[in-house]
């Protein structure tokens, strides 16, 4: 089975474009989606359609918790709240309550899908003792999840835990055999934070159990435009260029 990951669109439909014909390039027989389908950018509607009409299964991100309006943005920066609720504002009903519907975390045979950390979508994981806490609830999960997948942070991220041990990297491929548990971060379709502007997203092949990392670069321009036509902060149009 091949499994291709993504994280953090973000209503960025030149980039989820892009992301979806590199999937469907290097080949992948199912898609999902760590939440954050919305918010900062300029296309939610456009987004959580493709979503929808391609069967993408998706958990909720924070930002989809307050577009839809199941929470208020109430620990968000300026930036962040002022498109948050600009969001609300243009997501269709039947949008909005398909994103009100998506559950907040999802187990799929040996993995784990998650936003921020488990069972809380707004922590991030940043540091080695975020990934123990979120290692420890792996386990508690009644089936076999070995492999968390999260988002959240925006940055590929990848942490292992043999017998005890924790490593973190930002490899290229990881090879899962002999790993007992690991946590992974596709990184962000819409909104990479990482220093690399392209849209990323990763594939998980439990045959080879090996997961690859990848990058398609988009029409940021495009994006960039529609962000600035529409009113949102401009900052969000110039972070895009730096992938910050
Ligand atoms: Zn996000």
């Amino acid at each position: 089975m091949r499994t291709a990951v993504i994280a953090d669109i973000h209503a960025n439909l030149e980039a989820l474009e892009s992301v979806l014909a590199g999937i469907s390039e290097l080949g992948a027989d199912e898609i999902v989606c760590l939440g954050d389908i919305v918010g900062y950018n300029a296309n939610p509607n456009e987004c959580v359609d493709i979503v929808r009409d391609r069967k993408i299964v998706s958990i909720l991100g924070n930002h989809d918790i307050c577009a839809s309006g199941l929470d208020e943005p109430c620990s968000f920066n300026p930036t962040a709240e002022r498109a948050v609720l600009w969001t609300r504002g243009v997501l269709s009903r039947e949008n909005r309550s398909f994103l009100m519907h998506l559950p907040r975390e999802l187990a799929i045979r040996d993995f784990y899908l998650f936003h921020g950390s488990i069972h809380d979508t707004n922590r991030y994981i940043m540091s080695k003792g975020d990934a123990r806490e979120n290692f420890r609830r792996l386990e508690r999960l009644p089936g076999v999840c070995r492999i968390g997948f999260f988002g959240h942070t925006h940055v590929r991220m990848v942490l292992c835990n043999e017998q005890g041990s924790l490593s973190c990297s930002y490899p290229e491929e990881v090879l899962l055999q002999g790993v007992e548990q690991c946590l992974i971060n596709p990184g962000s379709v819409g909104q990479p934070r990482d220093g690399d502007p392209r849209a990323a997203f990763l594939i998980y092949d439990s045959m080879e159990r090996k997961i690859t990392f990848h990058h398609v670069a988009y029409d940021i321009q495009k994006c960039r435009d529609k962000i600035l036509q529409a009113g949102l902060p401009s900052h969000l149009a110039e972070r895009l260029e730096r992938g910050e």
